[in-house]
């Protein structure tokens, strides 16, 4: 059993971009600890704190996919920033649980939030005594090169599930047909022999 990290910009990153990787790794018997930069409360329509919604979104995701403990930094959605106190803060956090995998964004991502997670991430785990292996997934910009290839095809149906979990957001886009089909896609053409769903990654 080994710790993972995943670093999220926003509520509903985990899912959609490895939430299948997550789901083996908690099947796998290994602890997950969670931490979303933002609460996503820019990405609301009108509701007075979108932030709690999506927080309670990611608590069920969560259930769904087996992660074990969710941290909620509350940084400004769509203002995220590298802040050197924040990289501070997240070295803390992989000193003292030693993860043996940290998740995040990738870097080019079309989102700046997500770009900032992955400085962030790239910055926390270069100060940090035992460094951890970052695998980048993708969200907003499909990954044109990849180190990983991870099956997902026994676990697809909680991915669906941990995405629809963010029903505010599946409201607005559909995430969830989105992202399965992206899987299916990675099954199809990256993932040969393997089974028909997978998860894309590269290495930091
Ligand atoms: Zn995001």
């Amino acid at each position: 059993m080994s710790t993972v990290l995943v670093v999220c910009a926003h509520p509903d990153d985990e899912s959609v971009g490895c939430g299948g990787a997550l789901r083996l790794h908690a099947l796998e018997g290994d602890h997950i600890v969670t931490v979303f930069l933002t609460s996503g409360e820019g990405g609301g329509h009108g509701e007075a704190d979108h932030g709690a919604t999506r927080r309670g979104e990611a608590a069920r995701a969560a259930r769904i996919l087996g992660i074990g403990e969710l941290q909620f930094w509350e940084e400004p959605d769509g203002r995220l920033r590298a802040r050197p106190a924040l990289a501070e803060r997240l070295t803390a956090v992989i000193e003292e649980r030693r993860p043996e995998l940290v998740y995040a964004p990738q870097p080019d991502d079309d989102h700046p939030d997500h770009r900032a997670a992955a400085r962030l991430v790239r910055r926390a785990v270069a100060a940090a005594r035992a460094k951890p292996a970052i695998r980048f997934f993708e969200i907003w910009s499909p990954l044109g090169d990849m180190d990983e290839i991870v099956d997902i095809s026994a676990v697809i149906a909680d991915k669906r599930r941990a995405i629809r979990a963010y029903r505010s957001q599946c409201a607005v886009m559909r995430l969830d047909d989105a992202f399965v089909g992206l899987a299916r896609y990675r099954g199809e053409m990256h993932s040969w022999p393997g089974g028909p769903y997978a998860e894309v990654f590269t290495a930091g």
